[in-house]
């Protein structure tokens, strides 16, 4: 699931200790009006926001106090740039069997672009020939691409640590009953979406019944070892709003749904990522209809902060796109923002030394944005 993008692939840290106080109600607890789930995907409905040109453009046209590469440069850190390579980031295809109302990828049981098996193999081959220190392998729902578990078990030989970012239903399609035993045996670490840890906001974004599934494959994933403590198995989830804000205090909040979660259900996890939602994809359909996109993204512009810098994804990331295409991060690949190499054309999987795009110039947008408000968003939660 690609709600969610990538980590550090640090060990596991210790959960920080709850207040003493029970943490005010967080915004996420705000009373949420179920927007209908859009009917398939923007490129099933012929929408013009399928392409991600006109994403791009419709951003574009957004009056801003100034663009995002200037606040970075305002902040004495422009241009931004990559680092060496930590992570790499493996995007198998758009395929889901959910259709989430606010879904950058745009993904869909109504999509078919899933990675070839030469783009599968260049992937292998560019774990086989680096140290990846970690593989970080989201989609779509990455789980159902028929080579998954090849990408797994060659990432986990060769030492790296290795991500799945699930949406946890995808755990109960019959045929991938036996993939949590998979994961467990080979120290896969599971990044999961849930929005709430109520079914009412929850099924609102992701689908009618998506929370009582999901609360299933919690528990099947609690039975094996994950998020318990001592296991080595992490388990931890990402939240996004359910609405046009950003996303409340990281701790405060993971302490809150700690408590919730093992009252209410006796699901444990490890560590609770807040993620603020990009406005890409259907995220920024939702935000076109409802006549919010101008206010949201000049709030995410508002509250730029310029410690989120030095942990952005992009910086140690590297993402490959389903047609072995290469970028910045997952949001870049959704808007079809090539690597912003000089020279010859953007490199693809297929002839990737990462040495090659270590220190490369980010390719920025006003998208960006979501990144560094606030406390900020990764796929590893916030970053201030
Ligand atoms: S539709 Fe939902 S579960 Fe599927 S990739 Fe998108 S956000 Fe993730
Ligand atoms: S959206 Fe922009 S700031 Fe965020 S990870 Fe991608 S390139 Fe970096």
């Amino acid at each position: 699931m690609a709600d969610t993008c990538c980590e550090s692939g640090e060990t596991m840290e210790a959960a920080p200790a709850c207040p003493d106080a029970p943490p005010a109600s967080c915004a996420l607890e705000a009373p949420v009006v179920p927007a209908p789930l859009p009917v398939g995907s923007l490129r099933r409905r012929a929408h013009p926001l399928a392409e991600p040109a006109a994403q791009r453009a419709l951003l574009g046209e957004l009056a801003l106090p100034r663009p995002f590469a200037d606040a970075v440069s305002e902040a004495g850190a422009g241009p931004l740039r990559a680092g060496a390579v930590e992570v790499l980031q493996i995007n198998v295809g758009k395929y889901c069997n959910q259709t989430c109302s606010h879904c950058h990828v745009d993904a869909g049981p109504d999509r078919s672009e899933i990675m070839p098996d030469a783009v599968v193999d260049a992937c292998l081959d560019v774990i086989a020939r680096h140290d990846v220190p970690t593989v970080d392998i989201t989609g779509g729902a990455p789980e159902l691409h028929p080579r998954f578990r090849d990408l797994v078990a060659a990432a986990a030989d060769r030492g790296a640590h290795v991500i799945d970012r699930a949406n946890l239903t995808a755990f109960l399609m019959p045929e991938q009953r036996d993939l949590p035993a998979f994961l467990a045996a080979r120290g896969v670490e599971i990044i999961a979406s849930l929005p709430y840890y109520l079914a009412g906001p929850t099924d609102a974004q992701r689908g009618v019944g998506v929370f009582d599934r999901s609360l299933e494959a919690l528990a099947t994933l609690n039975a094996l070892g994950y998020g318990v403590e001592g296991s080595g198995l992490e388990l931890n989830l990402i939240a996004n709003p359910v609405g046009a804000f950003l996303p409340p205090d990281q701790a405060s909040m993971e302490c809150d749904w700690r408590g919730e979660l093992d009252r209410r259900y006796g699901v444990r996890f490890n560590r609770l990522y807040t993620l603020t939602n990009l406005p890409v994809g259907r995220y920024l359909e939702t935000l076109q209809d409802s006549g919010e996109l101008e206010d949201y993204v000049h709030l995410l512009a508002r509250s730029f902060n310029a410690a989120t810098l030095p942990g952005l994804m992009c910086r140690n990331t590297i993402s490959v796109g389903w047609d072995g295409a290469l970028y910045d991060c997952d949001f870049n690949q959704m808007l079809e923002i090539d690597l912003a190499l000089p020279g010859a054309g953007p490199p693809r999987i297929f002839d990737l030394e990462l040495a090659q795009v270590g220190g490369r110039p980010i390719a920025v947008g006003t998208h960006c944005f979501g990144c560094t408000a606030g406390a900020g968003a990764s796929c590893g939660g916030s970053l201030a």
